[in-house]
């Protein structure tokens, strides 16, 4: 058996782009066994670039880069584009008006997972973009019906700034995770049923073995829901991420 193509949009940031390109090229071997891989094409943008527009607010020469980049992939034989970070979603569907073949959201994997774990609260982390603007949100609560807490204005900056200032420069520190953890606390105190990790460096940060609450982390769910259409079945439905017990922090 041989794969679909996927077509990535890379480098948002590249540090996350490998867990991607990890995830996707495991689970194809766990599935089809050893030798194969993926078929995938990976285009990388300079995230300087992207990061600039993002300050200025400018999402629509952003969603132009991101369009044009999905476009390049399907030209160059992808059947389905994966925007590997959850913050440029709020062009999804700029990109998706410009191509022919389908993108898929990185939140349907999400809210499918959720599902599957009968979660209906859910605490959100992200960047400050995800958690305040609502093109997120409001597809996890009017689409798919979840109630989404974010953190508390002092907590998203935390969050957003060891997002920007560490995660995406690949650095990991201890008192980072101590942070997040807490923020998660406190979600939980909240009423908060599982957390999703909504930036695809978070995973680097934290595992589930570290928090409490179910994880649900997108880059995973994301990558896992590309492999899924590679192989034939419809997005989501062969996803595995159904979160375990995880054993108490500390
Ligand atoms: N990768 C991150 C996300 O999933 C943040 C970087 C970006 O702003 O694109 O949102």
């Amino acid at each position: 058996m041989t794969t679909r193509t996927i077509g990535l949009i890379g480098g948002m940031s590249w540090e996350s782009s490998v867990t991607y390109y990890r995830v996707i090229n495991t689970t194809v071997r766990e599935r089809l066994g050893r030798y194969h891989n993926a078929r995938s094409l990976m285009l990388t943008v300079d995230f300087a670039e992207i990061e600039a527009l993002q300050a200025q607010g400018d999402w629509a020469t952003a969603g132009e880069i991101l369009a044009d980049a999905a476009r390049r992939l399907e030209l160059a034989g992808a059947g389905l584009v994966v925007l590997c970070t959850n913050t440029m979603h709020v062009v999804a569907d700029q990109i998706q008006a410009a191509i022919g073949v389908p993108f898929l959201h990185i939140v349907d994997p999400t809210a499918a997972a959720l599902k599957r774990a009968g979660l209906s609260v859910v605490g959100l982390l992200g960047t400050r973009f995800t958690m305040e603007m609502d093109f997120y949100r409001r597809r996890l609560e009017t689409e798919h019906g979840f109630q989404v807490l974010v953190p508390e204005p002092a907590d998203r900056d935390r969050v957003h700034e060891i997002i920007f200032g560490e995660l995406v420069h690949g650095e990991i520190w201890s008192e980072s995770r101590s942070a997040y953890l807490d923020v998660i606390e406190r979600l939980a105190a909240r009423g908060a049923e599982g957390v999703i990790f909504g930036c695809t460096e978070i995973g680097l940060l934290l595992s589930a073995d570290h928090v409490r609450l179910p994880v649900f982390d997108t880059t995973r769910l994301h990558a896992v829901a590309a492999v899924d259409w590679a192989l034939g079945d419809p997005a989501g439905d062969r996803s595995t991420e159904i979160p375990e017990e995880a054993p108490k922090p500390g």
